[in-house]
């Protein structure tokens, strides 16, 4: 039969001159991958050498390694609290007592290398143990407060540029980082008694008056000084990103904002309205998204609020894109009621382009139907593999992930906080290499290019160069690592 594609097959080798190459090697290296994937040590090597595209559901400072942390506090001297760790870089925060100390003075004491442990433990979910008495979910949330003032001194650029050498290092070429709040638009006390009205709307389900009251608060919010604010902190950050020169021809990041949800009810619509309207123009803010522990009872109290206030602003700045962290959760965690509906309401309602975790899938009320609508939307699923493991004690058999790929349910493999767990993204490609064995190679391939196709990125020429890369890193992959590893180990 002619090829009924003469053109398309011409324009794919004019646009990627390896595609053909690529494509006949593609199952020479499944074969490969099927031999290697029982080994943890093997599959590091092959995941190492493969290109990963970009990673899109990343926490800023969860990113970065506790050792990181201890660098700065370490080289400024900073004050420690021997009984909390806290650590503050201006003795005039402090209650001088003899429970602050010096960085050095503390380290003398203690021995570095005692010293050091501790805080690794305090900074990280390492060497974590049910016996301390504390849960993993708390573990894990908690080390968020204990970075305290040490985040901030990351804001001269050092996180930024060791995130960047860190992805570069795992042949990730794209990050999408969830940076940190706005610091503009915070209402006043005067607005506190709005809290109980939203609450009230809501739990009458009255729509009408809900998004009245958020069309009016939207107006306060939005005043002239808040959007002057707004206008300072996007060109801060744009000068931040070209000053490290962070894009190149290896590496490309933008930045979500995010809502945290467990404030009162005004301050997260604040937070949102301020969000969405950053984002609405700004090429390096490509999205918004959702932060906090999802069983919070706040989070849970307030979790239809919070969706009606999404799909208002999703109403009022239609272009934005949302990525939602919905159904992170698992049986136990929190009541049953609480279990059936989250991932619906951020599909439906809030108007979620990708979910983050959806893990607590398999409790949703009518899932079948939900399962549908994500493919329908092509809602994209962001799956943060380790981070369930040891938040919510996922395993490969409760796990979700391999319904989402069969029912074609568009997938990201990503790290959520390598930092905090120590772990890193090609660590991400190989637990589930180990624990999904029905995937093959073209289906961690087709992850990589989701990450790309799937980003909240501005622009097609950017996302057209990301693209073109990632396919030029396939092809140099699946030449190079298949001829290596034959060399080495075949003959
Ligand atoms: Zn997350």
């Amino acid at each position: 039969m002619k090829n009924p594609y003469p053109n398309i097959l011409f324009f794919l080798i004019l646009l990627f001159p390896g595609f053909l190459i690529s494509q006949s090697n593609e199952p020479r290296l499944d074969s490969l991958f099927q031999t290697l994937r029982t080994n943890e040590a093997a599959l590091r090597i092959f995941f190492s050498a493969m290109p990963k595209g970009g990673d899109l559901h990343h926490h800023y400072s969860g990113s970065i390694y506790a050792e990181k942390y201890i660098d700065i506090a370490k080289s400024a001297n900073a004050w420690i609290n021997t009984v909390t760790l806290d650590i503050k870089f201006d003795s005039s925060d402090i209650l001088m007592n003899k429970e602050w100390k010096k960085f050095l003075t503390l380290e003398k004491e203690l021995g570095e290398y005692n010293f050091q442990q501790i805080l690794l433990k305090h900074f990280s979910t390492k060497d974590y143990s049910q016996s301390d008495g504390i849960t993993s979910y708390d573990d894990f949330f908690e080390t968020f407060d204990r970075f305290g003032s040490s985040k901030n001194k990351l804001t001269d650029g050092s996180g930024l540029l060791w995130l960047k050498q860190n992805a570069i290092q795992q042949k990730v070429s794209y990050i999408e980082t969830m940076l940190e709040t706005i610091p503009c638009g915070k209402l006043t006390a005067d607005f506190n008694h709005l809290n109980d009205s939203l609450l009230i709307y809501q739990a009458s389900n009255d729509t009408t008056k809900l998004f009245n009251l958020f069309n009016s608060l939207k107006n306060s919010i939005l005043n002239e000084n808040n959007k002057l604010c707004l206008k300072n902190y996007l060109k801060e950050l744009e000068k931040e990103h070209i000053r490290l020169q962070i894009d190149d021809s290896l590496f490309t990041l933008r930045y979500q904002t995010y809502v945290l949800r467990i404030l009162p009810p005004i301050q997260v619509l604040s937070q949102m309205i301020v969000s969405f309207e950053a984002a609405k123009e700004d090429t390096l803010l490509v999205g918004i998204n959702m932060v906090a522990p999802e069983h919070h009872p706040i989070a849970l109290r307030d979790y239809r609020l919070h969706m009606r206030m999404f799909q208002y602003c999703a109403k009022m700045w239609p272009n934005v894109s949302v990525s939602l962290h919905a159904g992170e959760l698992s049986e136990g965690l929190v009541s049953p009621e609480n279990l059936h509906f989250h991932i619906q309401e951020a599909v439906d309602i809030a108007g979620a382009k990708r979910i983050g975790h959806g893990t607590a899938l398999a409790f949703e009320q009518d899932v079948l139907s939900l399962i549908e609508r994500m493919k329908a939307k092509k809602t994209v699923i962001e799956i943060n593999y380790h981070s369930n493991r040891f938040i919510l004690g996922s395993t490969h058999k409760n796990h979700p992930l391999y319904l989402y790929h069969k029912a074609n349910i568009p997938m990201v493999i990503c790290t959520d906080d390598a930092g905090v767990l120590r772990t890193d993204h090609n660590g991400e490609f190989i637990q589930i290499a180990l624990d999904f064995p029905n995937l093959t190679y073209n289906d961690f391939k087709e992850f990589a290019f989701n990450s790309i196709n799937h980003s909240f990125i501005k622009g097609v020429e950017v996302r057209k160069k990301l693209l073109e890369k990632l396919q030029r890193d396939f092809t140099h992959f699946e030449n190079y690592f298949l001829h290596q590893y034959q060399n080495i180990f075949e003959k």
